[in-house]
């Protein structure tokens, strides 16, 4: 590992500026970074701890407001909340299917909303689109894992199971920078590689994530569903989030289905989605949902396994949600 610097930052405004003036990266938990700066594919000259600053570890509900999420608050934080398990289980569920408690118990959410990829071409030097590169190594290559939903160029798919059920609950993401503070909804935070191959997300220089705010529950179910080739310590091959409200009539009212492990974006099914208000509560009803969410899927010569995986859990998540 290459020799680098490691600062303190004691505020908001100083992160920022530590991370602007040399090639620096921020560390929340360090469970994705250190792994990044020990294979060689980070070498920063400084790296601005965050956890240094205070007043980003809360987990607050407000009835009115809803609940706001600090980026340092570890998932194992977040899976234990009391008002998230109640509330938002659909979010403790996907903290608590990340990794191994002790990943748990070091990353935290803002980690890992921001973490790298995990295309196995990326991570092992290829010199692919996203690494600067030309051609995508994975498109004709070992693409088992790879994405069935919104590839080209790039058919990575996004890691982060937390930002699953966030986008499926309209999860905004609240930044602060040299510029000031922004907020954006979670779906736009990240960045299709159709729109840049070479970004995650649209954090700018010195940007840093602060917190994550979930609008209000309102009587809103959900549910969080995952496959994992090994199920202790292992990342989604697909996974699911469902948050739907149910009327007094016995149909749904509507929500939001998001799938996970399939695309280079948590990625948001629109059809779907739509196809929630009106919907009943039955096995047939569940099946044409999961067959709208996969609509449009185009999978690589190696993981077409992944369209009735991806429809199963879909009618799995939306089961569990009704019956919870
Ligand atoms: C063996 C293993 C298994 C894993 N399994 C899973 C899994 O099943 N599901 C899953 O979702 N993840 C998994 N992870 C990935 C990841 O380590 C964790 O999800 C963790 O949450 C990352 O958080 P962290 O705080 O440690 O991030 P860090 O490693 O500190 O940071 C990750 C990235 O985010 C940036 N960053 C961190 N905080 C901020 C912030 N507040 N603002 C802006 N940028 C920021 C850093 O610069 C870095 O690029 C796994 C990792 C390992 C090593
Ligand atoms: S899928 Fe993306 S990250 Fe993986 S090799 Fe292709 S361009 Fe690189």
């Amino acid at each position: 590992m290459k020799n680098f610097e490691h600062v303190d930052a004691r505020s908001l405004a100083e992160a920022s500026r530590l991370l602007t003036e040399k090639p620096s990266v921020a560390i929340a938990g360090g469970q994705d970074l250190l792994c990044m700066m020990k294979d060689g594919l980070l070498e920063p000259a400084r790296v601005v701890n965050l956890k240094s600053i205070p007043g980003l570890s809360r987990i607050v509900y407000d009835e009115a407001k809803g609940l706001s999420i600090g980026a340092l608050v570890t998932l194992s934080e977040l899976e234990e909340h009391p008002a998230v398990r109640q509330l938002y289980p659909a979010i403790a569920q996907a903290a608590g299917l990340v990794g191994s408690p002790q990943i748990r118990n070091l990353g935290t959410a803002g980690g890992n909303l921001c973490q790298k990829p995990r295309c196995w071409y990326y991570r092992g030097h290829f010199p692919c689109l996203r690494r600067g590169g030309d051609y995508c190594s994975a498109a004709a290559g070992q693409n088992r894992y790879h994405c069935i939903l919104g590839g080209d160029p790039c058919y990575m798919v996004h890691p982060s199971d937390l930002a699953v059920p966030l986008v499926a609950f309209g999860a905004r993401v609240e930044i602060a920078g040299p510029k000031g503070r922004r907020s954006v909804p979670l779906e736009e935070f990240y960045i299709p590689p159709r729109v840049d191959v070479t970004r995650e997300t649209i954090l700018r220089p010195g940007e840093v994530v602060t917190a994550i705010v979930v609008p209000p529950a309102r009587g809103r179910i959900s549910a969080f569903v995952k496959f994992a080739e090994r199920g202790a310590w292992d990342f989604a091959v697909a996974s699911v989030a469902v948050v739907v409200q149910k009327g007094e009539d016995g149909k749904l009212m509507g929500g939001r289905v998001v799938l996970g492990g399939v695309a280079p974006v948590p990625w948001l099914a629109p059809k779907a989605s739509e196809a929630l208000t009106g919907s009943e509560l039955s096995e047939a009803a569940f099946g044409r949902i999961a067959e709208l969410a996969l609509e449009g899927a185009q999978p690589l010569a190696q993981n077409g396994y992944k369209v009735p995986l991806t429809k199963s859990l879909v009618r799995k998540a939306l089961r569990m949600a009704v019956n919870a």
